[in-house]
């Protein structure tokens, strides 16, 4: 007799499984890894939204997706990932001033490696016209100046990278990104090739990141406090504070900390990553002194740009204090500790 040979049980769709496993339990950090390869998925309104089915079983938007991919990741290198040198800095260009986050180091060095033509392009993140948080690309130093300061939403920025690395072009690119962006970019990296993120991402500079939040939840929070976008300024100064501070309309406002953590993704709590491990360099602010950088030099590509900034002229530039880097191990290893908890939760609750 002839046994019928049972079919293999078909393969669920990448983006259905993306849709099942990350959108629908909202658990996007809008990082934008799985955005600008197809027609199937959208960025809209800070949100990534599936307007129709795609069948394809294995897809890179389920692969470059840093929270689908969280189990994948590798060990780290000790609490801060690899580290060759860790230093406190501040950028010295006037026209940086008043317009960077806290030392202008990220814009600064973006600007170097444009300028010395080491990149053609820097994929960067802006407030769009009303506020909202979007991927831009810089060729001059005024585009990356347009980009200076931090938004606290997510921009979907790297859409705008895989915009980039879809075209016809070959010239070297930079990408500023959030930790959950920087580990996407490495699963690109990784992917089999012809692979153009491997052969042409040339510099990425990862910044700190404890949380981040929903462009709508933002903006209706900021409604909430009579505040409409987009804003000239905002920032989370160190503890004690306990205050969201906000500059627009004309006035200063102090947001209530605990109302802004209640609207964090929820995506942000399975992230373990505090300092951009897998970028060239890892710019945060700098512990007890205002106005300064802390950044972590990884690889030598991000080292030999950090020197030839300073060789310059360009920073200013001392090693870092070994007290506030202490306290970034710390803080580092909290999260990690942090996000094992709630994804062991997940798998047994
Ligand atoms: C959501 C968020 C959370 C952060 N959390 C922390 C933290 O907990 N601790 C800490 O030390 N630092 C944190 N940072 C980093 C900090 O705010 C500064 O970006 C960093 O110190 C670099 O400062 P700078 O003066 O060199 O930056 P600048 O020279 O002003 O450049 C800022 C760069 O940030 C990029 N950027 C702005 N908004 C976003 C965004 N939403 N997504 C991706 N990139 C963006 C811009 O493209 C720009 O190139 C956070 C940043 C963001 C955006
Ligand atoms: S986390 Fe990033 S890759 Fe994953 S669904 Fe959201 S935007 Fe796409
Ligand atoms: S906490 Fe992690 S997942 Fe959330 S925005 Fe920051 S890096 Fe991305």
């Amino acid at each position: 007799m002839v046994r019928p040979v049972a079919s293999p049980a078909p393969q669920p769709a990448a983006l259905g499984r993306l849709l099942a496993e990350v959108i629908e339990p909202g658990l996007c950090v809008a990082c934008g890894a799985c955005l600008g390869l197809c027609p199937h998925l959208i960025f809209m309104d800070g949100q990534v939204a599936a307007p129709d089915a795609c069948g394809l079983t294995s897809g890179r938007c389920y692969s470059f997706c840093p929270v689908a991919q969280r189990d994948a990741l590798g060990e780290s290198q000790g609490t801060l990932g690899p580290v060759l040198g860790a230093w406190q800095g501040r950028a010295t260009a006037p026209d940086l001033e008043g317009r960077a986050q806290y030392g202008g180091v990220v814009s600064e060095l973006l600007a170097l490696a444009l300028e010395q033509s080491m990149v053609g392009e820097a994929v960067v993140t802006a407030a769009g016209l009303r506020g909202a948080p979007q991927g831009i690309r810089a060729s001059e130093r005024v585009g990356v100046l347009g980009a200076a300061g931090s938004v606290y939403a997510g921009g979907g920025a790297l859409g705008r990278l895989n915009q980039a690395l879809e075209e016809d072009a070959s010239h070297p690119l930079a990408v500023v990104g959030l930790p959950c962006q920087v580990q996407a970019i490495s699963a690109m990296r990784a992917a089999p090739r012809p692979n153009p993120a491997a052969e042409r991402l040339h510099l990425v500079i990862g910044l700190f990141c404890t949380m981040n939040l929903p462009w709508r939840g933002l903006r209706d929070l900021l409604a909430r406090h009579g505040v409409r976008p987009p804003l000239d300024r905002a920032d989370f100064p160190p503890p004690p504070a306990g205050v969201f501070q906000v500059w627009g309309n004309g006035g200063y406002h102090e947001i209530p900390l605990e109302e802004v953590r209640a609207l964090s993704y929820p995506g942000c709590a399975g992230c373990g990553d505090l300092t951009s491990e897998g970028a060239d360099l890892s710019v945060g602010a700098c512990e007890g002194k205002p106005g300064w950088n802390t950044i972590l030099s990884r690889t030598h590509a991000g080292t030999g740009l950090l020197e030839l900034a300073a060789g310059k002229g360009l920073l200013e530039l001392e090693p870092a204090d070994p007290a506030s880097l202490e306290h970034l191990n710390q803080a580092a290893a909290a999260k990690r500790k942090r996000a094992a908890a709630w994804s062991e939760e997940r798998r047994h609750g």
